[in-house]
This record gives structure tokens, C-alpha cells and sequence, in this order.
């Protein structure tokens, strides 16, 4: 397994301090990676920023065809990355393969993206063309809940605008982000794509750094906050998304049995580590009771376990930091008279297991319910009048996603045009999409991802005015 930094297509070995990596099952310690010292950190962006030179003028087409070969490559090493993703991260193998096959999915549709060139006349009859030119050497920070596919969702809308990119993995789990990366140097030029390895600090100074045009960065607000603190001095942009506490709305005439299929995926997927997971469950009063018991059922049919193990369908939390944050929601719960339910009481010994856990009857200004748990905790609050709904949820500082779940799609319509969020899902939750923008309102993030728009935020825009001579 290579552990090291990938610097100008080359392997490049640690000299500073290590970081352990440990499996979150487990506790093992699985690998320990170098951290990029600053000297290597100014030679890896002085590298990409030489790459660009060149890299800017590269042909369209020889972009499609390194992309279509880098998905065919990632395939190709399916299992190797899926295992990496599952020892580092903790989630079950079979959603390990689903990272790496969704991740083939979006580099393939960035692939077939045009880059527009926008051409017309003036009210005076001049002839004006508007380009979108890349902006040179792009840093990538990636958090540790899905560290591949949200590599890719930085990686390749930077490559494929003709910027050179290089990414820091979160130190929680640089594995999968190395093998990656070493992947997509063979089918790139060196210096396009880069790895360097460490903590926040050596984040900081990557972001602060001068030759740095644009920072995309996803995990916490706080880090997003310092992130955008640090751009202030070179005016660098960046894309920021973060976190969330998404509501979701259930009306009485659903059907049980499917929704709660859904609801129970949409909340406790990853562990419930996703940034647009279903965080806040709002359920009709008349079907409060039916929905908690049918959510109990399935949470019941879960096997908690190591995520190599072929029957595990529910993984470990990722880290200590997250697990004692969980652990603590729970206990205020309790401690503020909210009903908590853990149907599974089996679960291995060691490793950061938390069962999928149902809070009930918990007041909206308790910690589990205001605050983002980003674990398998959901809160589950009964209501009969959708307006007090949005009126109490729309105050959230967060804005990511929301859902509503009916049958009557108009009236479904009708309350996803009065959430306060980037993303409204009807009858699904989380169920992400390349084609459609992607950011959250508020304290969710600052500008989008996805889509034509979100591949032009990588870009900068140049106008040429043509008047005849
Ligand atoms: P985090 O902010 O602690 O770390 C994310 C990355 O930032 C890591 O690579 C880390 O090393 C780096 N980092 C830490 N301090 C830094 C600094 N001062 N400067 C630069 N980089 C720094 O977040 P996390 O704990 O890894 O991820 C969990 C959070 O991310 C949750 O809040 C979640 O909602 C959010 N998230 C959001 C999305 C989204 O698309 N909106 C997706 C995934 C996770």
C-alpha cells in the first residue's frame, strides 16, 4: 500500500512527522502517512503551477479521452479501492463499491461536459466573445465520510477546466485519495494532480498560500469559516460545502412501509455520516406512532459489524472525536427527558460502534435536534401543522436539504418552494445527482457544485471586444 504524498507524478517520501491511520472497527492502526512539510508544500504547488504553463492549452478532447481511461482504470481497481475505503472509513464493503461505481459515474458525465464559448453582438453592433478560462493551480480539501467520491467531486471539474489541482485528504483517511491520485497520473501529465498529506495545519497554510487561485473545500462550517478567513489577502475564490441539519416532512397519507424504507436509508446511510442526510424527522401526528414502530423493525433487521465482514450492513462511527460527540448528544437527550431508543444491543466490543438510534418526544431546542449530529442519531418530532413546521425549521442557521414525503406531489411542490435550502428532495433524501446544483444556504456553504454551473466555478470569465480597424 503506498502511503507517501504524489507530487509532480512522482511518489514523494515524508520527512516531517507521521499520522497514524486506524480502522474504525477495529482500532488497528492500519498505516501511518507523512505529513507534507511547508518546503514540500511550496515545491508542490510551485510544480503544478509549472504544469500549468502548458496544461492550460490542452485540447478538449484529449481531456474526454484521459477521463474515459482514468474511469476505466478506477473500475478496473473496484475492489483494491473499495477495500482501502472500508479498512479507513468503516462502512460496509458493498457501499464502499457504491463510492467507487458513483464516483465512475460523475467523472464520466464531467467528461462529456462543453465548456461554453458565448458569442454575440452588442446593442452598438460590436462583436463581443466571452470565454471561460481556468485560473491556475486549485487546492482541494476533503473530508473523511466520503473521502473518494468527494475527491473526484473537486479533482475533476478542476482538471477538466484546464486548472492543475492538488488535494489534501483528510488525515483521518488518505488512503483510498492516494491510490486514487496515483490512478490518475497515469493518464495525465505531472504536475496536473497532486497529493500532499497532514492535518488542519498544513491546511491552513495550503490555503493561505499565494499561488493558490481557488480553494474547494468540504467539511465543517468552522474550517469553511477559517478556509474563507485565509482567501482574504490574495482574493482567492473559494467553494465551500458544509455542513447541514436537514428536516424532512412527513405527511399522513404516505405509504408506510416504503417511506420508512426510505427515511431509514435517507437518515442512517454512512452511518448517518453524510452532509445531507436526514438529520430531523418531522412526522404527522397521525402516523407518528406507525412510523417509529416500522423504523424500529428495519433498524432491527441491521448487522453491526466490520465493514469486511460479508453480513455487516451497518459500520462504525469514523473517529473518536465523532463518536464521543454522538455519545454526548445521546446522554443530553436523555438527560432532557427525550425518549431514546436503541432496539440492537449487539454490536462488537471494540471499534467506534454506535447503533442506529431513534430519539423521541426531545424538545426542538434540544442539542439533538438544533445542532448536527453527523451520526446515526435521528430525532423524530411529531406535528399536526406543517406551516409551524417550516416557520420553526426555516430559523435553522444551517441550509443544505430538506425533503417532503406525500402522495400529492402539488402539495408537495407547494412546501419544498417554502424551505430555506440549497437542495428540496420530494419523496427521497440525499439521493445526489452530477446534473444538478449542489450548495448549501446560510451557514451550509458559499457557492455550488455540479452541473455546467458548478464546473464554471473553476473558471474565470474573459470577454474579448472586437471593433474593426
Ligand atoms: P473538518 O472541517 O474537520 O475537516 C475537513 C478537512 O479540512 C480535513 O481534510 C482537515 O484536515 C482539513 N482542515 C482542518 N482544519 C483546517 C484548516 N484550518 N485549514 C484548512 N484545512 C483544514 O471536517 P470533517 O470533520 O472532516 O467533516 C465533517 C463535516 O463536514 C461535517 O460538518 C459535515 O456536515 C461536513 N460535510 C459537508 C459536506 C457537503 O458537501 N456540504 C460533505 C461532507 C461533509
Amino acid at each position: 500500500m503506498n502511503t507517501s504524498m504524489y507530487i509532480n507524478g512522482q511518489t514523494v517520501l515524508g520527512t516531517g512527522k507521521t499520522i497514524d491511520v486506524i480502522n474504525p472497527a477495529t482500532l488497528d492502526v492500519i498505516a501511518s502517512v507523512p505529513s507534507t512539510t511547508s518546503e514540500q508544500l511550496d515545491e508542490c504547488v510551485a510544480e503544478a503551477k509549472r504544469a500549468f504553463a502548458s496544461w492550460k492549452n490542452v485540447d478538449d478532447q484529449e481531456i474526454v479521452q484521459a477521463f474515459y481511461a482514468i474511469a476505466e482504470d478506477v473500475l478496473s481497481y473496484k475492489y483494491e479501492l473499495a477495500q482501502l475505503i472500508t479498512l479507513e472509513q468503516g462502512k460496509p464493503l458493498f457501499l464502499a463499491e457504491v463510492e467507487v461505481d458513483l464516483t465512475v459515474q460523475w467523472i464520466n458525465y464531467i467528461a462529456g461536459l462543453t465548456i461554453p464559448v458565448e458569442k454575440f453582438q452588442d446593442i452598438n453592433g460590436k462583436k463581443i466573445t466571452v470565454y471561460n478560462r481556468p485560473l491556475g493551480v486549485i487546492a482541494s480539501i476533503t473530508p473523511w465520510n466520503w473521502p473518494f467520491m468527494i475527491a473526484a467531486w473537486h479533482l475533476f471539474p478542476a482538471i477538466k477546466t484546464k486548472n492543475c489541482v492538488i488535494n489534501k485528504p483528510s488525515e483521518y483517511t488518505p488512503l483510498s485519495t492516494i491510490k486514487f491520485i496515483e490512478i490518475i497520473n497515469k493518464h495525465l501529465p505531472a504536475g496536473v494532480c497532486s497529493v500532499i498529506l497532514g492535518d488542519g495545519q498544513i491546511g491552513s497554510a495550503f490555503t493561505a498560500h499565494p499561488d493558490i487561485e481557488k480553494v474547494t473545500f468540504t467539511g465543517s462550517t468552522s474550517t469553511g469559516q477559517r478556509i474563507l478567513q485565509n482567501s482574504i489577502n490574495t482574493l482567492k475564490s473559494v467553494v465551500l460545502e458544509l455542513g447541514g441539519n436537514d428536516v424532512g416532512i412527513v405527511l399522513d397519507d404516505v405509504d408506510i412501509e416504503i417511506t420508512c424504507q426510505k427515511l431509514f436509508m435517507s437518515a442512517f446511510l454512512n452511518a448517518g455520516q453524510t452532509c445531507a442526510c436526514l438529520k430531523r424527522l418531522y412526522v404527522h401526528d397521525k402516523i407518528y406512532d406507525q412510523v417509529v414502530q416500522k423504523l424500529t423493525e428495519i433498524i432491527n433487521a441491521q448487522v453491526i459489524g466490520e465493514g469486511m465482514a460479508s453480513t455487516t450492513t451497518f459500520g462504525p462511527v469514523q473517529n473518536k472525536m465523532q463518536f464521543d460527540k454522538v455519545q454526548r448528544l445521546i446522554e443530553d437527550a436523555i438527560e432532557q427527558g427525550a425518549t431514546v431508543i436503541q432496539s440492537i444491543q449487539t454490536k462488537p466490543e471494540k471499534g467506534y460502534f454506535i447503533p442506529p438510534t431513534l430519539v423521541l418526544d426531545a424538545s426542538e431546542d434540544t442539542a439533538v435536534v438544533e445542532q448536527e449530529q453527523f451520526g446515526p442519531i435521528l430525532p423524530i418530532i411529531r406535528f399536526s401543522d406543517v406551516d409551524k413546521v417550516l416557520e420553526s425549521t426555516n430559523q435553522s442557521e444551517f441550509g443544505l436539504g430538506g425533503s417532503v414525503w406525500t402522495k400529492d406531489l402539488e402539495k408537495a411542490q407547494k412546501i419544498a418552494e417554502r424551505m430555506e435550502t440549497g437542495t428540496v428532495w420530494i419523496n427521497s433524501h440525499a439521493d445526489l445527482s452530477p446534473e444538478a446544483a449542489f450548495g448549501g444556504w446560510k451557514l451550509s456553504g458559499l457557492g455550488y457544485s455540479f452541473g455546467l454551473g458548478g464546473l464554471l466555478q473553476y473558471t474565470h470569465k474573459q470577454s474579448i471586444h472586437l471593433t474593426e480597424a
